[in-house]
């Protein structure tokens, strides 16, 4: 008894101490909650590699059913289409998700402003999860799918019994559930941690440029191309030019965007960080809080339009959301009075030449007028600087007395607008803003 618990003891010190260089190593490249993340990827982990196990024992009932191995390999892709895996994969990813990423963005968000708090996440960010979810879901259950096929391939073509193959089944990767359950954990804990951060950024008022972070990485040789990006600096809401390593440009919105390819995010241990403005972290509490909860809605109503432009172009309706004309050609009259605007020069030059049908509706439900909307594009108190979207296309908000409206450049179209701030209106006319 005594040597077992002394071995008992050894392995437990080597685990703990194998989590204390994680921890170490992703505290000192920048990461938050070092310690507690290490426990999330242990917990992910252990509930990635119960749910892997239940696919094996699925796939192991399944083919002991089967009469023979021909069988089997006749009726496999159905067995595969009934694979419950992703389902529960993806409950267990977005769980996962809704449990950490206020706490997390959260942490990230105090680094530069200690009394902000990160209690609604925006629209955006939760749409990706559940999206995200599905599809890691999706390529984890197609890699079994995939890996389950060569067996049979291998073993037919052997002339193989249903045994040969569970053995084969039992000694290849599929088996090894610990091994992709704790590599999928860690890539998405730490992938978890770049949109927290973005999130955090995002939200918070005092944070207008992030920053690429290279930081030397954990047990891996760095990538030449992250390391050309240390110190590179963009708006927070405008995505990073990554050079791939083997050709290609990236615009991925933080390291280990979804949008990079796996040779670009296995293994990157990048961070992202805000550049904080001092003169914002100079306001009140209560004016940053006021500014955090017009960044979630400002971002939900773009997101609401990017949204529906999707939809409507997955579903292939093409449906006419601008208004192109001054002349009354539109029977509706609510329109009629906002596309006075197309045709007249904003303070900097631009000729409005479009209206979105969404600018009409936020007009009428915010109760902004025509009046202010011009007063706005003639007489802004102040523009904001150009923002890119996933189109590359430019926009900027023109702050007025009494509405802010957004405008994009590229396009000349007026795309949302909303009451402008008291407060905000008062500090830009003491010339306190931006
Ligand atoms: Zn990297």
């Amino acid at each position: 008894m005594k040597g077992c618990e002394a071995l008992l003891k050894a392995i437990d010190a080597y685990l703990t101490k194998a989590d204390d260089s994680l921890t170490d190593a992703l505290s000192g490249a920048g990461f938050a909650d070092a310690a507690e993340t290490v426990s999330e990827i242990a917990s992910l982990e252990e509930k990635l590699a119960a749910a892997l196990k239940t696919e094996t024992a699925y796939i192991k009932a399944q083919a002991r059913k089967a009469v023979d191995l021909e069988a089997f390999a006749r009726d496999w892709p159905e067995i595969a289409a009934g694979n419950p895996i992703d389902e529960q994969l993806v409950e267990i990813f977005l769980d996962n998700f809704n449990e950490n990423m206020p706490k997390l963005a959260t942490a990230y968000i105090k680094r530069v402003d200690p009394q902000l708090t990160v209690a609604t996440i925006t629209s955006r960010t939760t749409a990706w999860a559940q999206e995200w979810s599905e599809d890691l879901a999706e390529l984890m259950k197609l890699s079994t799918q995939n890996e389950v096929q060569r067996l049979l391939t291998s073993t037919l073509a052997e002339g193989n019994s249903v045994a040969d193959f569970t053995r084969a089944l039992m000694d290849s990767g599929i088996r090894d559930e610990y091994y992709r359950a704790r590599r999928a954990a860690l890539t998405e804990t730490l992938r978890a941690h770049s949109v927290a951060q973005q999130e955090a950024l995002m939200q918070n008022p005092a944070c207008e440029d992030k920053e690429w972070v290279h930081t030397g990485g954990y047990r891996n040789s760095p990538r030449e191309n992250h390391v050309a990006m240390h110190g590179v600096k963009v708006r927070v809401n405008e995505p990073f030019t990554l050079l791939g390593l083997v050709g290609g440009v990236y615009y991925p919105m933080y390291p280990r965007d979804t949008n990079l390819p796996p040779g670009e995010s296995i293994n990157c241990h990048c961070i992202h960080r805000g550049i904080a403005n001092e003169n914002v972290l100079g306001l009140s509490l209560e004016e940053r809080q006021r500014l955090q909860q017009e960044a979630i809605d400002n971002d939900d109503g773009l997101w609401e339009e990017e949204l529906n432009t999707q939809n409507k172009a997955r579903a292939g309706i093409s449906v006419e959301d601008v208004y192109k004309t001054p002349q009354t050609v539109y029977n509706d009259t609510e329109s009629i009075e906002a596309r006075q605007i197309i045709g007249m020069k904003t303070n900097n030059g631009i000729t409005v030449e479009n209206v979105k049908v969404h600018f009409v509706d936020q007009m009428h439900s915010r109760n902004v007028s025509v009046d202010n909307v011009i007063s706005a594009l003639e007489k802004p108190l102040h523009i904001t600087d150009p923002k890119l979207n996933t189109r590359g296309e430019a926009s900027r908000q023109y702050i007025g007395r009494e509405c802010t409206v957004v405008l994009n450049t590229d396009t000349k179209t007026a795309v949302t607008n909303w009451p402008t701030g008291t407060r905000r209106r008062e500090k830009l006319e003491r010339g306190l803003l931006p």
